[in-house]
């Protein structure tokens, strides 16, 4: 067996003043014939990063619907979250100098990972790069694979280095299932699964999203030493270059000219999976100097998912300046809370940020500052493109629309037809 991650309990009934009689009732419906399944979610890190946060609602709905519904990562060494790091910038489009040794490091991890799989499921979603060769190696080493196999892209494939996802596709190509956030990721030549786009997804009652009162999100304040009497803009990220960390701080100097009081607050926790984070937080504390204004924080400083939620309900502005971005969770969270959300104009965040209605999609650090200043600006309009994110996230990005799409595409593999 894989490393097994343990989950807090969820049920589907808290959700119904969230979404509505006629959601939840579509999601019983679905759910109904599926009850027993054996269904294993499996990626590279139980910690860190948004497809951990997904899973850890995911996978305890399912298990309140009456599925057996379980999450278990993969093991890796060092050298293999080097090589898996290396190879989602490549994805990401980020030319990278691959040898022979690369490919079997990966080869070899995913192979040992088969090697402990040792259980049969009706339905099996691996995600993303890290353990995509588990399907194959399992097949290697037991002659057989039981149940269905789908593999959860959540990465921008649009530039990919070729001869990487060429790689990868030859170990994806033999799933039954590949589901892709959107239809520009989905590369030409994958023949072999069925192709679904479906939108990753926020949980609304977890600590992170939950509406919190003012005093807690004051005493968090407080306890990080920010102002709540003066103007804050945030973004919570992984130190990353892609989620360009040093853009934010420019953007922010030029913003604070016109608000000489402004606060920035960069939340960024440490994955297991991302050795590349230690290197580039540090470049970010050198960009931000000796600015007292600007807060770097991390899980290390206690910045749990009560912190990140009091800091993004705080905020006048929440900022995710990616320059790629395969679907952006953080902006979610961000609309969720009611705040306009200004964001680089790439991948995922175009389905999320509508320029001019929810928040602003900008292309570089010039305009970020502007979208900034013209937001501090203007409270109200600040506050009515905040309510206009809310229920946008509500009609689309919600956990539970996530979990539908789940049980809609597990109910065409298995056959079964609900009854509605
Ligand atoms: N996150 C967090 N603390 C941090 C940085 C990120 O809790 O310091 C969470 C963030 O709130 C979001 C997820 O990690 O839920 C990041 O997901 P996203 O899709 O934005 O980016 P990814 O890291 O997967 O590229």
């Amino acid at each position: 067996m894989l490393g097994s991650v343990p989950l807090t309990a969820k049920a589907i009934e808290d959700y119904r003043p969230i979404i509505g009689d006629e959601a939840v009732e579509e999601i019983l419906s679905l759910a109904s014939g599926l009850k027993g399944a054996k269904v294993l979610h499996i990626n590279a890190t139980a910690f860190g990063g948004g497809v951990a946060e997904l899973l850890s609602a995911m996978v305890p709905l399912m298990c309140d619907l009456g599925l057996d519904a379980s999450w278990q990562v993969i093991t890796g060494n060092d050298p293999f979250f080097n090589v898996t790091k290396a190879m989602h910038n490549s994805l990401q489009g980020m030319i990278t100098q691959w040898t022979p040794e690369m490919w079997n490091i990966w080869s070899e991890v995913n192979r040992e990972n088969a090697s402990r799989f040792d259980e049969d499921y009706d339905f099996v979603v691996v995600h993303d790069p890290q353990p995509a060769g588990l399907r194959q190696m399992v097949e290697d080493s037991r002659g057989r694979v039981a149940g269905k196999w789908l593999w959860r892209c959540h990465i921008d494939l649009t530039e990919a280095q070729v001869e990487v996802w060429e790689f990868v596709r030859s170990y994806v190509q033999n799933y039954d299932v590949a589901i892709f956030t959107m239809r520009e990721y989905v590369k030409e030549g994958l023949h072999g699964p069925k192709v679904h786009i479906v939108a990753p997804a926020i949980d609304p009652l977890s600590l992170k999203n939950v509406d919190i009162p003012l005093a807690t999100v004051h005493e968090v304040l407080a306890r990080y030493g920010v102002d709540p009497a003066r103007p804050m803009i945030t973004q919570v990220s992984r130190f990353d270059p892609w989620k360009d960390p040093l853009g934010v701080i420019d953007a922010y100097r030029i913003a604070k000219k016109h608000f000489p009081t402004l606060q920035l607050v960069m939340v960024g926790s440490m994955a297991n999976d991302d050795p590349e984070g230690w290197a580039y937080y540090e470049r970010t504390l050198r960009r931000a100097g000796e600015d007292f204004d600007i807060f770097i924080l991390s899980n290390l400083n206690g910045v749990g998912n009560v912190e990140v939620n009091a800091f993004q309900s705080a905020a006048q502005v929440v900022i995710q300046k990616s320059l790629r971005e395969g679907f952006g969770l953080t902006v979610t969270e961000g609309l969720w809370k009611g705040r306009p959300v200004v964001a680089g104009a790439v991948g995922g965040i175009l389905l999320q940020v509508q320029d001019g209605v929810n928040g602003y999609l900008v292309q570089s650090v010039q305009e970020c500052a502007d979208r900034l200043v013209h937001l501090l600006e203007q409270p109200a309009l600040a506050q009515s493109m905040g309510e206009a994110g809310r229920e946008h996230v509500r009609k689309n990005f919600l956990i539970t629309r996530n979990l539908r799409d789940y049980l809609r595409i597990f109910n065409q593999l298995s056959g079964y037809q609900p009854s509605q």
